[in-house]
């Protein structure tokens, strides 16, 4: 017995007319769970509709208005956080902690937003020019959207339309059609907080919904976040069409070793980063590069930990690393396995010969040695719980691997040494940096993304660019003039 997952429009659920559906599976069982529906062009155009109405009427709501509806929200998410992490843990396979990980984080990009009346302050310039004050403000864009990746089904889409709907927009979000109900979920309480009908819509798809959004004229803009060829991809089509774009793609994040390294907490945390959510994060650690002599010790430092690890399903609280999300992935991670050590790469720990339950997605964790950079385990984003280590000999080659990766999303560097950490951070040509700190997530203050092939657009997520990037600005020059002083004056005008 299967669920049907619906869109969401006008504040309530609504199936899906199209006769296209698609199988949702709980990954550690390798069940179908859910049937999802997919749209068509015309329910696209039928919550743009929706959303088109709701967002005329929104966008006239007062800050503090929209500020006690996030509060409201916020209150909702933090107490219903372990139900909503159970929906994620089953359609995703992400462990339990992790869940209610990812949505702690989604909680703060709500809490930011809360303070929308300070984040939508505008400048006032008194007396510009003689009886003439100018001042600035920002105001929401219309309709825009959010297409999101199966990693995170909370957390991405929080980044979003938090900020979306506090500067005033109405927000469609196109979840990944893979882990579809925590999209349905966000829904429901975003009406319980008592947000009007048709600000926050969900419609489910695949290909026919992500280019119905992008070609349609009523929607402003579009915040993605998926691989590297779709981000691309939804940039081009999307800008074609005039909107703005902000598209974050895949990674290949390194960490560099320096041979000065508390070896155990560089492991500790390598291993955390790499395994952690079956490796299934944009900001895992897959590339270990290893300094001088610090390589032997760190590969044995990581390899006495992987057997530590337990591996079912998330839903055990004794698990620490569920499965990965379909089975065409897994058998494509354990490919990559496969292809490494015929390229020569020396495999200190195999994941395909793991002890793992034997339904669901399950693959253990790969520990790869003297891995080189033409290897496809190196080039390509694998996306699973492989880890790569890379053998440099000095900082200055392990810098420039870095920095030739056509990917840029997230690094950290493991030292002692404040010089060298403050000499990477001015030298690395990434988004984001960490320093002795495996997982550099920003936190909702600053903002989210990676330089290169990780993000195609102009502004990073959430935080202060999120804001932006949901607005418009507009500056006003505004004069009251004493009508027994105006005049006729074809010059072009000064400040006086
Ligand atoms: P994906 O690119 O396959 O899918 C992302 C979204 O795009 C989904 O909603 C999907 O339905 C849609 N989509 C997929 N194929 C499409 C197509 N041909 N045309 C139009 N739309 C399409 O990504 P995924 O597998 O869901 O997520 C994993 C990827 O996301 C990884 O590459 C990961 O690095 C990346 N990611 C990046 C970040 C970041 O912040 N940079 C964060 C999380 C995930």
């Amino acid at each position: 017995m299967t669920t049907r997952i619906a869109h969401w429009v006008d504040g309530r659920p609504r199936e899906g007319a199209s006769g296209r559906t698609a199988p949702v599976f709980n990954p550690a069982s390798g069940r179908p769970t859910g049937e999802v529906d997919l749209a068509t062009v015309e329910e696209v155009d039928a919550v743009v509709a929706s959303a088109t109405t709701a967002s005329v009427e929104w966008r006239q709501s007062s800050l503090s208005q929209r500020s006690a509806v996030l509060f409201a929200f916020r209150e909702l998410l933090h107490a219903r956080s372990p139900e909503l992490a159970a929906v994620i843990t089953a359609e995703h396979g992400k462990v339990l902690s992790d869940a209610a990980g990812e949505i702690a984080r989604g909680l703060e990009n709500v809490e930011f937003a809360t303070g929308v009346p300070s984040l939508l302050k505008g400048g006032f310039s008194e007396q510009a020019s003689t009886g003439v004050d100018v001042f600035s403000i920002r105001q929401p864009l219309g309709v825009v959207a959010g297409i999101t990746p199966f990693n995170f089904p909370a957390m991405v889409p929080l980044w979003m339309c938090a900020n979306a709907i506090a500067c005033g927009n109405a927000f469609i979000l196109k979840p990944s059609e893979k882990d579809p109900s925590a999209a349905l979920f966000l829904a429901q309480l975003w009406k319980e907080a008592g947000l009007p009908d048709g600000v926050f819509s969900v419609v489910q798809g695949d290909k026919v919904a992500v280019d119905a959004i992008l070609d349609h004229p009523g929607i402003a803009a579009v915040s993605f976040v998926g691989s590297t060829p779709i981000a691309k991809y939804i940039y081009e089509r999307a800008t074609a069409n005039g909107k703005r774009v902000q598209a974050l793609g895949g990674a290949k994040n390194h960490a560099l070793v320096l041979p000065d390294a508390d070896v155990d907490l560089a492991a500790d945390s390598i291993v955390s980063a790499a395994y952690g959510a079956a490796g299934e994060r944009c900001m895992a650690l897959s590339v270990a590069v290893a300094v001088g002599d610090v390589a032997d010790g760190l590969v044995e430092a990581i390899a006495a930990r992987l057997p530590k690890l337990t591996v079912g399903d998330g839903a055990d609280p004794d698990t620490d690393m569920g499965p990965l999300i379909t089975r065409e992935h897994r058998d494509k991670v354990a490919g990559y396995v496969g292809a490494g050590q015929q390229a020569g790469a020396t495999v200190v720990v195999d994941g395909r010969e793991a002890q793992v339950p034997a339904d669901g997605f399950f693959l253990g964790t790969t520990l790869l040695d003297h891995v080189e950079p033409h290897m496809t385990v190196y080039t390509d984003e694998i996306f699973g719980p492989v880890l790569s280590v890379v053998r440099v000999d000095t900082y200055e080659e392990g810098v420039r691997l870095v920095n030739d990766n056509p990917y840029a999303n997230g690094t950290a560097i493991f030292t002692r040494d404040g010089g060298a950490a403050r000499q990477f951070q001015f030298d690395v040509q990434v988004g984001m940096v960490g320093v002795n700190v495996p997982i550099p997530v920003p936190v909702a203050y600053y903002s989210f993304g990676g330089w290169k092939d990780s993000l195609f657009g102009d502004t990073h997520m959430y935080g202060p660019e999120g804001i932006s990037f949901y607005t418009r600005g507009k500056v006003v020059t505004q004069r009251w003039p004493d009508p027994a002083t105006s005049s006729v004056d074809l010059g072009f005008p000064r400040t006086r």
